[in-house]
Order: C-alpha cells, then structure tokens, then sequence
C-alpha cells in the first residue's frame, strides 16, 4: 500500500479513462471499412490507415478532425483517386457524429471523482484537440470537481513537468492515473511521480508501448482507486 502514500494531487487523463473514446473511433474504423469494402480488405486499410494517421500526428495533432482527414486521405489513396464524393461526404458525416457524440462516463468514475475531490488536489490532463475537449470536460458534468484542467497536445516529461510547475505542484506528491502506458505511465515515472494504470478494453496501436516490469500499479476499474489511496 505503501505505492500511494502521501498523495496531494492526482492527475485524471480524460479519454478512456473518465469517458469512453476509442470505442467510438473503433466504430468509425469498422464503418471506413464497410465504405471502402470494394477497394481495400479491411487489415491492408487499417494497416494504410495506421500510416497516414502517425504521419499526420505532427501536423494535425491529436483528435477527431485529424482523424477524419486522414480517413479521406487514406480513402483517396486506396482508390488511386477514384473515391466517389459522397463517400468522401460520409467520411464528413462520420467525424461530425463522432464530434456529437454524447460523453459517456466509464463505471464509477462520478462517484469516485466527487469523492477523491474534498480529499485531494485533482488535475485533469487530457490531449487532443483544444475545442473537443473542452465540449467533452463541459459536458462531461465533472468539470466543477477539478481544480485544474490542462489540454496538452503531447504527454511527455517535458510537459508534465511544465504542467505541474504551474500548478505548483512538488512530482513526489503527484499520482497521475490514466488508460495509456505510453501517456500517462512512463513519462510520469520519469519525472520521479506515481501512476496507476486503468487499462481500457481497446487500445488504439499508437499508444501501445512495452509495459515496464514495476514502478506503477495497475488497477482493474476506477472502483478500485480509493482502496488504493486508504479511503
Ligand atoms: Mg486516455
């Protein structure tokens, strides 16, 4: 129990681990897929989809729009420039449906954010695309229960460190708790803080990363994160 002792701030990543997110871009995937049946067999699209995806990351950033136009750069690439513009307007459709999406909480995390927020400092640390994710902390109704919210565009030390400066925050006092290994684990670790990991049923391949053998601890849902902190 020792892992958890003397916490004063804890960080909450925000997709997939306060609220369901890759379910939905897993959807869309399966969608593409049905769209472009007749030009591409749906490994070799996610495998060329995967491709576009990471080389846009440095321009688009994180998110749904970069999303969708690396689904019509990815379809106009798999039909040698043939695809048809409605299919291009439904790539549109997709993302816009996504982008409205209602946000729905994972099990227990209402419960367990309203009750870790009289006790402790709460952070919330997202990335992604500045207005989506403000539409989904606003309408996330958890908003209030957080002392600070912080939309990144990467989650490196370089940034933690930054983020926990402005807040004044001392890293061996600090828990971040998230889905990702790559994001909100090992960049945490390094900084000399903690971190619990909630692993979501999907992971999108960009953020898989080798787990390390210890340093963090991994929990099974947000259930279990108050134990943890002896409450
Ligand atoms: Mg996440």
């Amino acid at each position: 129990m020792t892992h958890c002792n003397n916490i004063v701030t804890i960080g909450f990543d925000g997709d997939d681990t306060l609220w369901h997110n890759e379910s939905l871009f897993s959807l869309t995937q399966e969608r593409f897929r049905a769209l472009l049946s007749q030009s591409a067999d749906p490994a070799a699209l996610d495998r060329r989809l995967l491709e576009v995806e990471r080389a846009n990351l440095g321009v688009y950033g994180y998110g749904i729009k970069g999303f969708v136009l690396s689904l019509i750069e990815t379809a106009i690439t798999v039909t040698d420039g043939r695809v048809p513009a409605r299919d291009l307007q439904a790539l549109i459709e997709f993302g816009k449906a996504m982008l409205q999406h209602p946000v729905e909480l994972l099990d227990g995390v209402a419960e367990v954010v309203e009750a870790l927020s009289g006790r402790f400092r709460l952070l919330l640390i997202t990335k992604g695309d500045l207005f989506d994710q403000e539409s989904k902390i606003a309408r996330s109704g958890l908003a209030e229960r957080f002392h600070g919210v912080e939309i990144v565009s990467e989650k490196d030390p370089a940034t933690y460190r930054r983020v926990l400066e402005r807040h004044g925050v001392d890293p061996a006092g600090f828990l971040m708790v998230g889905n990702s290994v790559r994001s909100d684990i090992l960049p945490v670790l390094e900084i000399g803080a903690r971190a619990v990991h909630i692993p979501y049923h999907i992971t999108w391949a960009h953020e898989l990363a080798e787990a390390p053998a210890d340093g963090y601890l991994g929990i099974g849902t947000m259930r279990d994160l108050p134990r943890l902190l002896g409450l």
